[in-house]
């Protein structure tokens, strides 16, 4: 992958640009030792690594807007950093850059139950969010399975969603509203503790924007009741376009689970292996929840098991009791630790229509052989975002190039079926040269002139999300 060319110029001042950092900032704040700042070098697309010039811990929105506006001044770039759980390579920094981590902005401001809002800083981590309401049976929908570690700015940034958002929506439809600054230093309020606010809808202009236009760090967050009962349904098939094509009845049938999660064989033997979940010797299982009142539960999974019966299913085995339920997701939640343990792995993120499911599915497993790596896929089917996962040894030469050659024609192939390059884990770095096969030139053009209102240096989260050579003259780098 091309990475720019680091402005020299900006890495000669690194000195002065510390000390005058050091003077807005507390004691510790400002990290800038080469051994130090290696902890930034990456997040989780881990094949890709370059330290940053330096890193800063700001504590306060007043802290964040007096680093961004010296930044601004010394024309250096700033890469904005949650908790670093990208996969995407969107918080990688560059070796002319300086991380901005909220990681210390972490605190609840305001919890709100007659409106159902909770106001938080945006270093504050997903789980974290639900952990302050969920004593008072509240609680945050969006669930991405990094939840323990992602932080709500990351959320934001990539508007991440997880297994339960069928139901609940993804991050923008849980945001209400968010205290962002401009790389200038200008402080901006949009939206609020209401519905919808009048004008443009900057909140979703900002919510997926990757960091690209300023720097989040509050957020007010809509939070939920807690459903009364909750009950999956685990089923196995013969292949995985059977699963598919079982998925996409379920959707078109007008049922809504909370959730429906895919996985595939090479998924399945690796997880089974790591957290013995007792799931069945298959080509493809789902794992599909509803939630309501016991009522409610029985009769969605009855029309559900009707379904999957039609499917000739070699497994259905639904849960009766919390311990069966947690016994059937403990798998799924282990799938990512189960994948690190056979070797290195990327993660794709593409969209697709339900009812593509099995051709797409098909087509992976052919093009796994066209060029000779393993795929295990685990996902979220119920709204079509795919997760392959590509298989390949970081050590043997030439590997990761055929890693990322066999990503694209996954990506390029759920834009072929009518889908996007990405569902929720963004574009970053990664799919940035993918970006030309979703949109012509004019769009991309739009899409830059966007970024320009907020940032016309280009110095926020540079070289990110718009295909390199796309905005060559516009980068400082
Ligand atoms: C094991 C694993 C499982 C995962 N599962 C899911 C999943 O189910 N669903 C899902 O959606 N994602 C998933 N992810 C991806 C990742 O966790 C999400 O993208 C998450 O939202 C990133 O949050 P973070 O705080 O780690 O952000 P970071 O990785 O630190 O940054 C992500 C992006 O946000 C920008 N950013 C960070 N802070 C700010 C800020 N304050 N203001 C503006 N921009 C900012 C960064 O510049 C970068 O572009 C998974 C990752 C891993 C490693």
């Amino acid at each position: 992958m091309d990475m720019p060319v680091p402005n020299a110029a900006v890495i000669a001042k690194k000195e002065h640009v510390v000390a005058r950092l050091a003077e807005v900032l507390p004691e510790g704040a400002v990290i800038h030792d080469p051994a130090e700042t290696r902890a930034y070098e990456c997040d989780a697309l881990a094949a890709y690594r370059c330290p940053p010039m330096a890193a800063v811990l700001p504590g306060s929105t007043a802290e964040v807007a007096a680093v961004l506006r010296i930044c601004h001044e010394e024309g250096v770039p700033v890469v904005p950093r949650g908790s670093g759980t990208s996969l995407a390579g969107g918080a990688m920094p560059t070796a002319d850059s300086v991380i901005l981590g909220v990681a210390r902005l972490n605190r609840v401001l305001e919890v709100d139950y007659d409106n159902r809002v909770i106001r938080v800083e945006a270093g504050r981590t997903n789980l974290s969010v639900t952990g302050a309401v969920e004593a008072d049976g509240f609680f945050y929908a969006p669930d991405p399975s990094s939840q323990l570690a992602c932080a709500i700015a990351g959320n934001i940034a990539m508007n991440s969603g997880g297994a339960h958002c069928l139901k609940y929506g993804v991050t923008t439809n849980n945001l209400l509203g968010v205290t962002l600054v401009t790389m200038d230093g200008t402080v901006v309020e949009i939206g609020g503790a209401y519905m919808d606010a009048g004008g443009y809808d900057w909140l979703g202009v900002i919510c997926g924007s990757e960091g690209q236009l300023g720097v989040v760090t509050e957020a007010t967050l809509r939070i939920l009741p807690k459903p009364e009962g909750a009950r999956p349904v685990l089923m196995g098939f013969d292949s995985s376009e059977v699963a598919g094509a079982c998925v996409a009845d379920i959707i078109k049938a007008g049922v809504l689970p909370v959730a429906i999660e895919f996985m595939d064989r090479p998924c399945i033997r690796a997880t089974e292996a790591f957290a013995g979940a007792g799931y069945p010797d298959c080509e493809a299982l789902l794992i599909v929840e509803v939630e309501g009142s016991p009522a409610e539960i029985d009769e969605q999974l009855g029309l559900i098991k009707q379904i999957a019966r039609r499917h000739d299913p070699v497994e259905l085995r639904e849960s009766g009791s919390e311990a069966e339920s947690a016994a059937i997701w403990k798998g799924r939640k282990s799938a990512f630790g189960a994948m690190g343990q056979l070797g290195d792995y990327m993660c794709l993120d593409g969209t697709i229509p339900v009812s593509a499911l099995p051709h797409v599915l098909r087509r992976i497993g052919e093009m796994s052989a066209e060029f000779g790596l393993g795929v295990a896929n685990v996902f979220h089917a119920g709204d079509g975002n795919m997760h392959p996962l590509i298989l390949f040894d970081a050590n043997t030469p030439g590997d990761l190039e055929r890693c990322e050659a066999f990503g694209a024609a996954i990506l390029k192939l759920c834009v072929e079926v009518g889908g996007c390059l990405t569902g929720e884990h963004g574009v970053g770095i990664e799919k940035r040269d993918l970006m030309g096969v979703q949109f012509d030139p004019v769009d991309l053009e739009a899409q830059m002139r966007v970024k320009d209102v907020f940032d016309p240096g280009w110095l926020l989260n540079p070289a990110k999300v718009f295909p390199l050579e796309a905005s060559a003259g516009r980068r400082a780098g």
